[in-house]
């Protein structure tokens, strides 16, 4: 087996390590997530460091090592300027980076994952609505993940759900019907308007996604959904949507994508 090899991915995370290196976490398309260091990068003359860094797309030459690998060159494929010009942008493409690093599984293929990932970026730098594209990224990446939330049949009795509102259970991992839900603690409603979204995001794509325009209600709505389903899920909160409520609150300038 060659020592080097090549592949392209989307920088999750970067941490310093040392005095000048970084340990970077980064998800691919064919290794799934993978762990690299990248040597020196802290050094002002370091040519990599401009690459590497969070939410950059990039080609990588690696080398083997005996426990991470090495990064010896990279190039920027898209930087997604518009969206590092942002706090607001950034911290949403960096929630969708915390949410692949922590479903992505290293040395583990999941091209679909890879895909949604880039795509959610290209709509973020490209002024689509953020909380639309997030809530879509949260749907999809566990769908493509093997934990697509049951939103066409009840959950626990399989019989077909008609257009109405019903509720949903994180724990059973999707919706149930009047019958069912009594026997269900976790469950809370959820609008007819909000399963009408959920649908739409299982069939469509994100160009699709992009036409939307969703009453910010229906967007909390799916969002206090998701919420509950990527926790149970992860067993534990992601740390970036904290982050993410608290610039909500603090009513942080989200038009500066123009700066
Ligand atoms: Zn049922």
């Amino acid at each position: 087996m060659s020592r080097l090899y090549k592949t392209q991915g989307v920088i999750l995370s970067h941490s310093y390590v040392g005095e000048a290196d970084a340990l970077l976490s980064i998800y691919t398309p064919f290794l799934g997530k993978l762990r690299a260091v990248a040597r020196g990068v802290k050094r002002s003359k370091s040519r990599m460091a401009g690459h590497l860094e969070p939410l950059t797309h990039c080609s990588l030459m690696l080398a083997r090592g005996r426990n991470l690998d090495i990064i010896s060159g990279c190039d920027t494929i898209e930087a997604f300027a518009p969206l590092k010009a942002s706090l607001w942008l950034t911290s949403c493409g960096l929630y969708a980076a915390e949410l692949t690093d922590r479903m992505g599984v290293e040395g583990t293929e999941n091209r679909r994952l890879f895909q949604l990932l880039l795509g959610t970026l290209q709509s973020l730098s490209s002024g689509v609505e953020p909380s639309t594209v997030l809530r879509y990224f949260e749907f999809r990446s566990m769908a493509c993940s093997g934990y697509l939330p049951e939103i066409w049949r009840c959950v626990a009795c399989g019989h077909s759900l008609e257009m109405a509102a019903h509720s949903f259970s994180p724990t059973a991992g999707g919706l149930l019907c009047p019958q069912c839900r009594p026997a269900n603690g976790s469950a809370r409603t959820v609008s007819v308007r909000a399963i009408k979204v959920l649908r739409f995001f299982s069939r469509q794509g994100l160009a699709a996604v992009a036409r939307l325009r969703l009453k910010p209600e229906v967007l909390r709505e799916i969002e206090g959904l998701m919420q509950l389903y990527v926790t149970y899920v992860l067993d534990q909160e992601v740390n970036s949507a904290r982050w993410l409520r608290a610039l909500q609150a603090g009513g942080e300038d989200r038009t500066e994508q123009h700066v």
